[in-house]
């Protein structure tokens, strides 16, 4: 999370969202704060340990001093380093709760995904914002953005296997789905995905 200080902002934000160059610029200058060659990600050879007055520590953060580990925020800075920011497509729409109520009964020859919105309807359940898309190159059958969760019906007998790794290394929540497992027991497992079965 980023945030600003400065009352009202000082154009921060702004600039993060609007140079592709900004946040790598400032991941390299917090990576030199905490003692790291941006270059090699290794130490630098006057490093501390987990936090120094140099570094991270202030008067203002004693409270924390305990729990802050300038160690823990490499990893991320190392990845922003290599980051490019560029517009991004319009979001999409955010997905609509119709209420519950009387719906046309499914046909047994309704594919997993089209059984699986008519649940969610007949439930006045989430539904969820794109059906039959592509998340971080991956095809997926549900998308859920607001909790950042995918559903894919696998059907292993016939699909080929399906790399998912890219949308789990993108903090993306997976569900992959056998279609012939009863779908509403996916959906009590994960209320804060579809919302709860009244
Ligand atoms: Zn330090």
């Amino acid at each position: 999370m980023i945030v600003e200080a400065a009352e009202g902002g000082a154009g921060v934000l702004r600039r993060f969202q609007g140079e592709e160059d900004a946040i790598r610029k400032v991941a390299r200058l917090a990576l030199e704060i905490v003692h790291v060659d941006p270059e090699t990600g290794a130490d630098l050879s006057d490093a501390c340990v987990r936090g120094c007055y140099r570094c991270l520590l202030t008067y203002g953060n004693q409270a924390s001093h305990q729990l802050i580990d300038r160690r823990l925020a490499v990893p991320v800075l190392l990845r922003l380093l290599g980051s490019t920011t560029l517009p991004g497509t319009p979001s999409e729409p955010p997905p609509t709760t119709m209420p519950p109520g009387p719906v046309a009964p499914v046909p047994e020859t309704a594919s997993a995904v089209q059984k699986a919105l008519a649940y969610l309807v007949a439930h006045g359940l989430n539904q969820p914002a794109a059906t039959a898309s592509t998340v971080e190159g991956v095809p997926v059958d549900l998308v859920f953005p607001q909790a950042r969760a995918v559903v894919v019906f696998i059907d292993t007998e016939r699909e080929p296997k399906i790399d998912l790794d890219p949308l789990t290394f993108n903090g993306w929540e997976v569900m992959a789905w056998p279609p012939d497992d009863p779908f509403e027991d996916l959906v009590a497992a994960h209320p804060s995905v579809f919302g709860s079965v009244v």
